[in-house]
């Protein structure tokens, strides 16, 4: 659905050219991107907190507009939720992702077994079609689902923690991975949460961005990986951008990392460049 090799080099950098501050797009703003394939992926690398090796990519949507320039997720993802246009963005993006997902994975085989991470909004809990759609697409393009990490934000999955339960396990069931995303952001009941069926904790960058000046951050994060360490999930500090604060994911054990430090997110072309030297 996306015109993912022709997005210029430029939309990747997440704090790129921003457009104009007056542009407050519409539903039928977003129709039309969707319909002209304005919308397009880049992917951040995630990496194994100990080694610096890198595990999986998380995908994220960006939206070029024509006149506007580049327009980031949290200025159209609630739109697009509000309007019943989401579900139409997650498949978007898996279109876009799964294929370059089966070509990294064997391009790339020699980090072992790669995951992707896919945004899903809590808008997509209550409809299990979309599950078939997704299961179909993993078999077009012959990635397993075990690969396949989706990530709701905690508030999502307590808005409607019945919704969320139904949905989540069924997604279980055909074998994808589930990510609790913005933990410690919420104000949900720790036994509601851990009755949900994730395999990961991530780690809300509001802390690891504060975790090198703030003691408060630092334990915090602790809390969460020892926390997550007990109920056998794994844990990821989101938007790590010193090393200071990588030192210190590694002395508490926190399993994976992404951030800045690491890499922006990137376009297809550019990650392959980064892989490159990554691998050297
Ligand atoms: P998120 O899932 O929590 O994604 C992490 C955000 O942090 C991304 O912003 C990423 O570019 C940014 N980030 C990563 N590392 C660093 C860092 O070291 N420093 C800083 N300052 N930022 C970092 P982005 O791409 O703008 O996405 C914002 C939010 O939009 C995402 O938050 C997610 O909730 C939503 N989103 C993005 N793509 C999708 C999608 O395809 N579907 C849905 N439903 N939501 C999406
Ligand atoms: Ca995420
Ligand atoms: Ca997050
Ligand atoms: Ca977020």
């Amino acid at each position: 659905l996306f015109d993912a090799g022709g997005a210029p080099a430029k939309a990747a950098d997440a704090r790129g050219p921003s457009p104009s501050p007056v542009f407050m797009p519409a539903a039928a703003d977003l129709e039309v991107a969707l319909a002209q394939k304005n919308l397009f992926v880049v992917y951040q690398p995630k990496i194994h907190c100990s080694t610096g090796r890198v595990s999986g990519l998380e995908a994220l949507v960006r939206w070029q507009h024509p006149d506007h320039g580049l327009v980031t997720p949290d200025r159209f993802i609630p739109l697009a939720e509000g309007a019943g246009l989401i579900d139409g963005i997650t498949l978007a993006v898996l279109n876009d992702a799964l294929p370059w997902f089966a070509k990294w994975s064997s391009d790339y085989e020699e980090l072992g077994e790669l995951t992707l991470s896919i945004n899903i909004s809590a808008r997509s809990l209550g409809r299990p079609e979309l599950i078939d759609t997704i299961v179909a697409l993993c078999e077009r393009s012959g990635v397993s689902p075990s690969k396949l990490i989706f990530e709701l934000t905690e508030t999502a999955a307590m808005d409607e923690p019945v919704a969320a339960l139904t949905l989540l396990t069924r997604l279980r069931v055909h074998g994808f991975m589930l990510s609790l995303d913005d933990f410690g952001t919420g104000y949900s009941s720790m036994l509601q949460l851990v009755r949900l069926p994730f395999s990961e904790l991530k780690i809300d960058r509001s802390f690891v961005a504060s975790a090198a000046t703030s003691q408060e951050s630092r334990a915090v994060i602790r809390c969460i990986t020892d926390l997550g360490r007990s109920l056998g999930m794994k844990t990821t500090a989101e938007g790590v951008e010193d090393s200071a604060t990588h030192t210190y994911l590694q002395e508490i054990g926190c399993d994976l990392a992404q951030g800045y430090l690491f890499s922006r997110p990137l376009t297809p072309m550019l990650l392959a460049n980064w892989m490159d030297k990554h691998l050297e």
